[in-house]
């Protein structure tokens, strides 16, 4: 079935407010094996939501709508899709009592335009809100689903979750079961092109992709009858994807981070690790921190931000910082070779970068960035160029540190195991 989602309220247009609520929704059909091929975002106006209206249900089976359910004169999502499906509005007293005891509950006086809110077209599904005044509608007509929301995500997430979202799924009964493969150290467009026959060939399962800071993460969603055919449907698909990425793929579980697959890889391993941080300022340390049971094996994080830290705690030569400058790869390494010798540490990372606005050159623009990773004694060192803000920059050096540790670490074992050398 396909599905429209429609954002109403001037302020979305003028981008006072994020819409939230169509990512939300749209987050939620795809998980609900729903397509949606349009969202729209309309101002509270009656002549351009009707032409929005007209247009959404020649293309769409279900639509979705948020906002403009309000007390006041500038609110009339109900007022204009009653009009457009020619219906009646009448005063619904279930809901009169409800806005009644909503009030009186927090001891605010009712003024007359909330008796507005309980006005509903009639035929109508009405939908309770337990968190403010305006109820939810769902009008059914010509094979066409309507379903009015109000647009606070406050009250609307709460009402899609415990009623939208079961009216939905029972249009179309079955379950749908989805599974995460979860990639690192490859970008989203070349995950994109290595999945297009996938994609392309999809209809159930589905594979919907998910780009995140320096991590790309597809969702692989079958619809069936029952759980364990839903699985059954999702598990080769999988599987393809596993061969696709080998071990790109850090984790296929719901509650494992980044972090989480670096921590637990170095506990498997019994590795100790210590971070050398300069323009990243603490943040990989703490990406690591958020993982519980890190005690074990994180010893220690440095902030070598000046380049007297970077001596005075690492040991690295002045004339070396000299020479290459702060944002090199051989101090990139240096950095990565002290935190391993000082913190007495199996793993060390060590992170310099030019995050910007300010201090980029020609040779060294902002967002170059070098990450270099030491695993028992074998330091390698990578060059990255992240674009964005300063925030973004940094962010971007912190995953690309954690995918690095995961793979120099995965490598190391591997080799170690076959036997291999390594320059
Ligand atoms: P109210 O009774 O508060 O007027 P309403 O149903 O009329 O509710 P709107 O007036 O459209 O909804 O929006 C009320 C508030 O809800 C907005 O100021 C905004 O904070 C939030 N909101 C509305 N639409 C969205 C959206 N699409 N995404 C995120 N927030 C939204
Ligand atoms: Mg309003």
């Amino acid at each position: 079935m396909i599905v429209e989602i429609i954002s109403v309220g001037t302020e979305i247009l003028l981008g006072n407010i994020v819409n939230t609520n169509a990512a939300y929704l749209a987050e939620k059909c795809a998980g609900l094996g729903l397509s949606c091929y349009y969202q729209d975002v309309v101002g509270d106006n009656e002549e351009r939501l009707t032409s929005v209206l007209n247009a959404a249900l020649s293309r769409a089976d279900i639509l979705l709508l948020s906002g403009g359910l309000g007390p006041t004169q500038d609110d009339l999502t109900k007022e204009t899709v009653a009009k457009v499906l020619h219906k009646n509005l009448y005063l619904h007293e279930p809901s009169k009592e409800a806005i009644a005891a909503f009030f009186q509950k927090r001891g605010i006086e009712i003024t007359e335009n909330n008796w507005k809110q309980a006005m509903v077209p009639e035929g109508c599904i009405v939908v309770d809100n337990p968190n403010g005044t305006a109820p939810g509608i769902i009008m059914e007509e010509n094979g066409k689903r309507i379903v009015l929301m109000p647009g606070p995500p406050n009250e609307m997430i709460p009402m899609f979750e415990n009623a939208i979202m079961p009216y939905l799924n029972a249009l179309d009964p079955g379950i749908i079961y989805s599974q995460t493969v979860k990639i690192c150290g490859v970008g989203e467009s070349k995950v994109e092109s290595m999945i297009e026959d996938l994609i392309d060939a999809q209809s159930n399962p589905t594979i919907a992709t998910y780009a995140k800071t320096g991590e790309v993460h597809l969702r692989v969603t079958a619809k069936a009858e029952d759980d364990k055919e839903a699985k059954k449907l999702v598990k080769p698909v999988v599987k393809e994807l596993k061969g696709r990425f080998g071990n790109h793929i850090y984790s296929t579980q719901e509650d494992v981070t980044l972090e989480k697959a670096v921590v637990d890889l170095l506990l498997a391993n019994h590795l100790t690790v210590s971070t050398v941080e300069s323009c990243t300022g603490g943040m990989l340390a703490a990406r690591l921190i958020n993982v519980p049971g890190v005690s074990d094996v994180f010893k220690m994080g440095y902030i070598t931000y000046s380049n007297k830290a970077k001596r005075k705690l690492l040991g690295i030569k002045k004339s070396l910082l000299e020479k290459h400058g702060a944002v090199s790869p051989e101090i990139a390494k240096d950095m990565a070779k002290g935190g391993a010798l000082f913190a007495k540490s199996d793993v060390a990372v060590g992170i310099t970068g030019i995050a910007g606005p300010d201090g980029g050159s020609e040779e060294k623009p902002v967002g170059l960035v070098y990450i270099a990773c030491s695993v028992c004694g074998r330091t390698s060192v990578n060059e990255y160029h992240f674009s964005g803000s300063r925030m973004k920059i940094r962010e971007s050096s912190v995953s690309a540190a954690l995918s690095m540790m995961r793979e120099c670490i995965l490598q190391y074992y591997s080799e170690v195991t076959f036997g291999g050398k390594k320059s």
